[in-house]
C-alpha cells in the first residue's frame, strides 16, 4: 500500500505538528508518546517514508536501531527501571494505529503493569519533565 504522508508522525517529521523531542539525527527522531502506557514511554521513528518494517530502507533501519539502543539506555537510566521493553507493530491486524514505522520504548518494573494502549492523553507539563529527564541522560 502507498505511504500516507498525512499521518501524524510524518507531520511531526516535517515540523507541522508538535512533539516532545528527546533525540534527533540525520536518520531518526525520538519523542515522547502522548498517550503513554507507562511513564517514560518514548517512540523512535526513521526519517523514511515507511509504514512498516518491511518498507524501510535497510540502512536507515540500522541507524534507527542504533537510536533505539541509545535512547533505550537513556530512558532506562532516566526512569531507574530494572528493564525496558521495545515493541513494534506492523499493520492494523497487529495493532498499529499510526501508519509510519515506529518503535516503542517502555520502562518495565516487576509487578507494574501497563496502562491501555493509546487511550489516555498525558499531562503535557509532566510529559515535558519526562522528556527533559531523558535529554539529560543523553547529554
Ligand atoms: P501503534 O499502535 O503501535 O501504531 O502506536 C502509535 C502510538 O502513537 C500510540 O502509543 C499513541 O499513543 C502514539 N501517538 C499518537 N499520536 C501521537 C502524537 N501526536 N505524538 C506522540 N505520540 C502519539
Amino acid at each position: 500500500m502507498a505511504y500516507d504522508s498525512n499521518n501524524i508522525f510524518a507531520k511531526i517529521l516535517r515540523g507541522e505538528a508538535p512533539a516532545f523531542k528527546v533525540f534527533e539525527d540525520e536518520f531518526s527522531l525520538a519523542f515522547m508518546d502522548v498517550m503513554p502506557q507507562i511513564d517514560g514511554h518514548t517512540l523512535v521513528i526513521p526519517k523514511d517514508d515507511a509504514e512498516t518494517i518491511l518498507d524501510v530502507d535497510p540502512q536507515i533501519l540500522g541507524k534507527t536501531a542504533q537510536t533505539v539502543q541509545t535512547v533505550g539506555a537513556a530512558v532506562q537510566a532516566a526512569f531507574a527501571s530494572p528493564g525496558f521493553m521495545v515493541a513494534q507493530l506492523n499493520g492494523s491486524a497487529a495493532g498499529q494505529t499510526v501508519s509510519h514505522l515506529h518503535f516503542h520504548i517502555m520502562p518495565r518494573y516487576e509487578g507494574l503493569e501497563f496502562k491501555m494502549h493509546a487511550r489516555e492523553m498525558a499531562d503535557f507539563a509532566l510529559l515535558e519533565t519526562h522528556a527533559q529527564r531523558i535529554r539529560t541522560e543523553l547529554s
